[in-house]
């Protein structure tokens, strides 16, 4: 038995339109592939109003998230409407989803009263966008004569329960997938299953981190043996840059895991970073798609990409952080600075996306989010009041403004000077680079540059990939 699981983004199932779209790729998909499952995201901007309606409730403001309420009852009707006409199917779809979004609102009104959005409540209301696209989508696929069953992941995605970034466990999923959605594969039916959302082993929702419908799709496809992942979104597939950044960008038609996970760890949002590693462990064929382009071949990650010739393949960047840098005259030399500057990073929970040190020892340089720098910056002079204080370390501060410019591809390994050419193609458009560092994967080189620079030298660096 072949299975196809393919995963559509929020702006395939964002409108009416989209969704009478992603159920004909459905109908056609069934025409080659002996089983079809579907993974969703929420419609586009819904998780957005879900999660900015209960920040302003905890924040004491109520009103976003009952206008935002009603926009959602608005949006999921009217696609309903138009997908599914009048059945008693519609009208029991309709009411599940104008009760999740009561349930938008009871939560949130409890936020408002406690002034506190604990993380746990934060998945729970984040999760509910998934929940209404699924039951929506499964019933615009019935409407249409395709049998169809929506599932909630947090009945077999089971996680870890770091919430809003939570951890998959693959062995309780995979027990879980055969007994709740295979039997639906089975008797001939497509279950939409909800993206981006699982639950605890106790089952409390989690919710995999933005972005995670992606990662939901490969985790569900190895935990079903799918034959392919295929992921439908609004671009013909993975391009040599964000085609809203250059508008010379054109389709890779083959990647590797390696390069898409560089590309994806350093920025390029067409894939969420986790996605390639459940794919590659079961050794099965990903694909990027456009929904509304179903004829385009998209792009296909592979083991190994054949070298066409280029060193640089795509160009992503990172932007809002900052750079932090430990500097001082006395850390020459002087064992176990860097291992407890690092030590004080981990503590303020920064996540540290680049790092750089100077041969000379004086500074130890890395960046971070510009939403964490503060934190690390007191976590820095805590950690290291004695260094500060013998004056071994003169000072600690955050640059802000930073972004990273990343450029990837597997060809560098074999050719010399690329690093050369990436910085003679910025030098030329006159854009200061700050820092520079390569990845031990060696097939990615990274810049920092400030954020004045950013899109400039992301269009610099993408022309060695054209
Ligand atoms: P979805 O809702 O389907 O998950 P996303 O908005 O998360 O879609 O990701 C698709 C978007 O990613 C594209 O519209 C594009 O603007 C952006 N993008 C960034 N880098 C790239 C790239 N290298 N190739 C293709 N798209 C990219
Ligand atoms: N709906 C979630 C988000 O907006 C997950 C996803 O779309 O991948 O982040
Ligand atoms: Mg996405």
């Amino acid at each position: 038995m072949s299975l196809l699981v393919m995963k559509f983004g929020g702006t395939s199932v964002g409108s009416a339109a989209a969704i009478a779209q992603l159920v004909s790729i459905a109908v056609d998909q069934r025409k080659t592939w002996d089983q079809v499952g579907v993974v969703v995201s929420a419609m586009s901007g819904v998780t957005d109003m879900l999660i900015g309606g209960a920040k302003a409730a905890a924040a004491g403001d109520d009103a976003p998230y009952q206008a935002n309420a009603a926009k959602m009852r608005q949006k999921h009707a009217e696609a309903l409407a138009e997908l599914a006409g009048e059945s008693e199917d519609t009208r029991a779809v309709l009411a599940t989803i104008n009760g999740l979004i009561d349930d938008f609102e009871l939560l949130c009104r409890s936020v408002h009263v406690l002034g506190d959005l604990t993380p746990r409540a934060h998945d729970a209301i984040a999760s509910l966008g998934e929940r209404m696209s699924a039951r929506l989508v499964a019933c615009a696929m019935r409407a249409r004569g395709l049998d169809s069953e929506s599932i909630d992941a947090t009945e077999f995605v089971v996680t870890s329960d770091e919430f809003s970034s939570a951890v998959p466990l693959h062995v309780q999923t995979r027990a879980l997938a055969a007994v709740r959605v295979r039997p639906v594969l089975e008797r001939g039916a497509v279950p939409v299953m909800t993206g981006y959302i699982g639950a605890t082993e106790s089952g409390v929702t989690t919710t995999l981190g933005r972005g995670g419908s992606d990662y939901s799709g490969a985790i569900i496809g190895s935990a079903l043996d799918a034959d392919e992942v295929a992921i439908y979104t609004d671009v013909d597939g993975v391009m040599t840059t964000d085609p809203r950044l250059a508008k010379n960008a054109r389709v890779l038609p083959v990647l590797s895991f390696l390069e898409m996970s560089e590309l994806a760890y350093f920025g390029a949002k067409v894939l969420h970073p986790r996605t390639v590693r459940p794919c590659v462990e079961r050794g099965i064929p990903l694909r990027i798609r456009n929904t509304f382009n179903p004829e385009h071949e998209g792009t296909l990650l592979v083991q190994q990409a054949e070298d066409d010739g280029r060193a640089v393949r795509a160009v992503a960047a990172i932007k809002d952080l900052s750079m932090v840098t430990v500097e001082g005259r006395g850390m020459i030399g002087v064992p176990g600075v860097a291992a407890k500057t690092f030590g004080s990073v981990a503590a303020a929970g920064a996540n540290v996306l680049m790092i750089s040190q100077a041969s000379s020892e004086q500074s130890i340089c890395f960046v971070v989010p510009a939403a964490s720098a503060s934190a690390t910056v007191a976590a820095l002079e805590d950690g290291l009041r004695h260094e500060l204080e013998r004056r071994d370390i003169d000072r600690i501060w955050a640059r802000e403004g930073i972004v990273i410019v990343t450029a990837v591809g597997a060809g560098m390994r074999e050719r010399p000077g690329v690093a050369a050419q990436v910085l003679t193609s910025l030098s030329s458009q006159g854009i200061n680079v700050i820092a520079i560092a390569q990845g031990s994967s060696e097939c990615a080189i990274s810049v920092v540059v400030g954020a004045q620079d950013g899109d400039a030298a992301v269009r610099a660096i993408h022309e060695l990939a054209i």
